[in-house]
């Protein structure tokens, strides 16, 4: 890794730079699922390029494949946890089919528990969660959130500066659904 000046200005950059694989959106994306030193992201075993892949498509996160073409025009999201998504809610978890959905509760413990099924008019592309690395010593600098990312907008200055692990998208006209009733209607 090393210093770089692009358009824009300076910034992060690989000394063997793809551009096709390591930037999108101006930012620069981590190579491995776990980056080393200081600030250490516990990615969850969420693969930094499959998720950018997935979400930049808006392909399901459960089959992989594209989630376009709902009768109503809305994406399906679902989450674990009891908590309504919240208008103009940052996520960077892709969406889902109604049948993989219906599935994913089935079978993952985690969902079966709680879940939160929301139907989205639009979600757009905002940011990304990664690391943020100190301007000075290149350093990556400890995150805000529990899996010791920060969310950093594509307008933040400091995007330069980050090494992006996911895309976060924010979701718009939020509709919270049962599941059973998706599944049953077949939308
Ligand atoms: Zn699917």
């Amino acid at each position: 890794m090393k210093r770089h000046r692009g358009r824009g200005g300076e910034g992060l950059g690989y000394r063997d730079e793809d551009p096709r694989a390591d930037r999108w959106h101006g930012a620069l994306w981590m190579r491995v699922p776990t980056a080393r030193g200081k600030g250490r992201a516990r990615l969850g075993g969420v693969h930094a390029l499959r998720q950018r892949q997935c979400m930049q498509h808006l392909r399901c996160q459960i089959c992989g494949e594209e989630t376009f073409g709902r009768s109503d025009e809305r994406y399906l999201w679902l989450v674990a946890g009891s908590e309504l998504l919240r208008e103009g809610e940052e996520s960077w978890s892709p969406p889902v089919h109604d049948s993989c959905a219906a599935e994913a509760v089935r079978y993952c413990p985690h969902l079966r528990k709680s879940h939160v099924a929301t139907l989205v008019d639009t979600p757009r592309f905002w940011g990304v969660a990664g690391l943020v690395y100190d301007l000075q010593t290149l350093e990556p600098l400890p995150g805000d959130s529990e899996d010791g990312l920060m969310h950093i907008s594509f307008a933040d200055p400091l995007l330069r500066w980050t090494i992006a692990a996911r895309v976060v998208v924010t979701l718009h006209g939020c509709t919270p659904v049962d599941l059973d009733d998706l599944v049953v209607a077949g939308v």
